[in-house]
């Protein structure tokens, strides 16, 4: 999952430029980086392990002359973290130099071969594999580009690489990992990133590279088919995005502004489109099967834009989580629909079963917050949350979007998108006057003080607020590495029943509907075997040890849960002294297998 950043242009900073660019791709691995600069016609290259975040302006290639440079920030897949396995990896004649977002399948085979060829390898890196296999190519190939695209075609998995000569070029081919080219019209300077968002500030135009092209950037930009070598013209695309605003905003975390953005989120979901939401709607009602699908926090969103869909809109939906979706393939048919949920758009796991339902004619909708992906680009019906730059590793206000996103859907399915929107409405007041509301924060902290001395936190919850409970596990995992278990509150008895026990934490989620006495059943039984219950409520309850209230908002209860839950995990974190914005092994957009 790492981030890639270029620059080839005017500026004599480049290395500069590209610490600020990786800087702003951090999100997508942060255990090392490296920095290759072009200076009279020699590469200098600094690398180092950690958070590039951290690095001050006077870095090593900082007062070096340069006006071409790549980088990376890696997010290790393929060898250790070591300063010799950071990237970019050099050739042997240091003629050129490389970077690779992704995972070479291959990479044994190809190594042994390259072995037996005489060639010497430096790093544990699937990487270098590509160097290696770029010098063997150019044995016969003798031009670069050639052998780069050679060598390229010979790489299995999701794979996008850059390289810088040092006669003064840029190349990148692309295949899975995501790659954008970014202009600007006035200065001729030119980025190459992992997404849009990093140039933003410095570009009016970008262009997304697909799949299966090679690109060429010294003071133009060139893109070739890799397969055919023929030129391929390209579509500018204007550069929309505010990266400017890019700022905690007097926030001491991006989670927690994040997490008060939700209303905003919501109210940008009210501004969308009305008839894409009943044109997608009439499609799911003829559809012989709905899957929604997505991964890790974006999969729980998804089985909840599913719960709506069968609850609302009586739609036998079914989620998948992206991961693990490959045996549905083989029973997909055109007339099924595929509702994929990601906040990059690009994730491989997703993407993995998303290409081939395309291909089997599969319809394909989406709801994504990066703009120009791949799975909006492979889309029939396109949706986007428009939320704005989610810059928190972990999510809280794009699963906010995605959740109500499943909401309005289903409530266009059932006829009643007007309800929904009004529901929507209100429920974005609710969340923005519990969110101003110091004494919800403090009732939190004080909690998020004692789930943080454990080691096991339980949550539960049934129906509408089963996967809210689940996403709560995740951000506790995510924020306070403490071990969460979500489980519907019904399935307690079968088996978990067992770990009850004095002192055990249990999370309840509680909404005024249809379950509410199954899960206060579930509250009895906990609390007779001793455990202590902390219960998200519409109302306070004799045996809740701990009560967190929760204002009504009716049939959007489940994402009023959402907020407390988003909360209780940044105090965690906070307590705990972890990087909250940054948690340990985690990068944002996951885009290898
Ligand atoms: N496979 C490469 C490595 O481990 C790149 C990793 C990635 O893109 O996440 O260095």
């Amino acid at each position: 999952m790492c981030g890639i950043f270029g620059y080839v242009g005017k500026r004599p900073e480049a290395a500069a430029i590209v610490l600020e660019g990786l800087k702003r791709l951090d999100y997508r691995g942060y255990d090392s980086w490296g920095i290759a600069a072009l200076s009279d016609n020699k590469i200098t290259i600094e690398k180092q392990i950690g958070k590039i975040a951290n690095v001050k302006s006077n870095f090593q290639l900082s007062t070096l002359n340069s006006q071409l440079a790549i980088g990376h920030t890696r997010w290790a897949t393929t060898g250790a973290v070591t300063q010799v396995n950071a990237h970019p990896h050099f050739s042997t004649d240091q003629s050129f130099i490389l970077a690779q977002n992704g995972i070479v399948e291959n990479y044994k085979e190809l190594k042994e071969q390259l072995l037996k060829k005489g060639h010497t390898f430096h790093s544990e890196t699937d990487t270098e594999v590509i160097v290696r296999l770029i010098e063997e190519k150019l044995k016969n190939d003798k031009d670069l580009q050639k052998a780069i695209s050679h060598a390229f075609a010979e790489l299995k998995g999701r794979n996008t690489i850059i390289l810088a000569t040092k006669d003064g070029q840029i190349f990148a081919a692309r295949n899975g990992s995501p790659l954008v080219v970014g202009i600007n019209e006035q200065t001729k300077d030119f980025y190459i990133s992992s997404d849009t968002l990093s140039f933003a500030h410095d570009a009016n135009k970008f262009v997304i590279i697909d799949n299966g092209t090679i690109l060429r950037l010294n003071h133009s930009l060139k893109i070739f088919d890799i397969k055919s070598g023929r030129e391929r013209p390209y579509k500018m695309e204007d550069v929309t995005i505010d990266s400017g605003k890019i700022d905690k905003e007097g926030f001491d975390h991006f989670m927690l502004k994040e997490i008060f953005e939700a209303p905003f989120v919501l109210n940008q979901l009210l501004k969308q489109d009305e008839k894409a939401y009943m044109q997608l709607a009439s499609a799911l009602k003829k559809a012989r099967n709905v899957y929604t699908i997505g991964s890790g926090g974006a999969g729980v969103a998804a089985a909840q834009c599913a719960y709506y869909l069968r609850h609302f809109g009586r739609i036998n939906a079914v989620s998948l989580i992206g991961a693990d979706s490959a045996e549905y393939l083989e029973l997909l048919s055109k007339d099924d629909i595929i509702i994929a949920i990601s906040q990059s758009g690009e994730t491989a796991d997703v993407l993995e079963i998303l290409e081939p339902a395309k291909k089997m004619g599969v319809t394909i909708a989406s709801f994504v917050n990066m703009p120009g992906s791949m799975i909006t680009r492979m889309s029939d019906y396109k949706f986007m949350s428009e939320s704005g730059a989610e810059i928190c590793v972990m999510s809280t206000k794009t699963f906010d979007a995605q959740v109500a996103f499943g909401y309005l859907l289903s409530k266009a399915v059932s006829g009643k998108l007007a309800e929904g929107k009004k529901n929507l409405r209100y429920l974005s007041d609710t969340i923005a006057t519990y969110l101003m509301d110091k004494k919800n924060h403090e009732t939190i902290k004080k909690i998020a003080k004692k789930l943080s001395q454990e080691e096991h936190i339980f949550l539960l919850g049934k129906s509408q607020n089963f996967h809210i409970i689940q996403e709560g596990m995740v951000k506790i995992i995510e924020a306070a590495y403490i071990h969460g278990h979500a489980l519907p509150s019904g399935d307690l008895k079968h088996y978990v029943i067992t770990l009850m026990e004095p002192g055990v934490p249990v999370i309840i989620a509680i909404s005024n509907d249809e379950v509410k006495n199954d899960v206060i059943n579930a509250v009895n039984e906990v609390k007779l075997r001793g455990a202590y219950v902390i219960g998200l409520a519409e109302e306070n309850m004799s045996n809740f040890d701990y009560y967190l209230p929760i204002p009504q908002t009716d049939e959007t209860s489940a994402l009023m849960h959402l907020i407390p839950l988003q909360l209780l995990s940044y105090y965690m974190s906070i307590e705990l002294g972890n990087d909250v914005d940054k948690p340990r092994n985690i990068a944002k957009s996951v885009t290898v297998k």
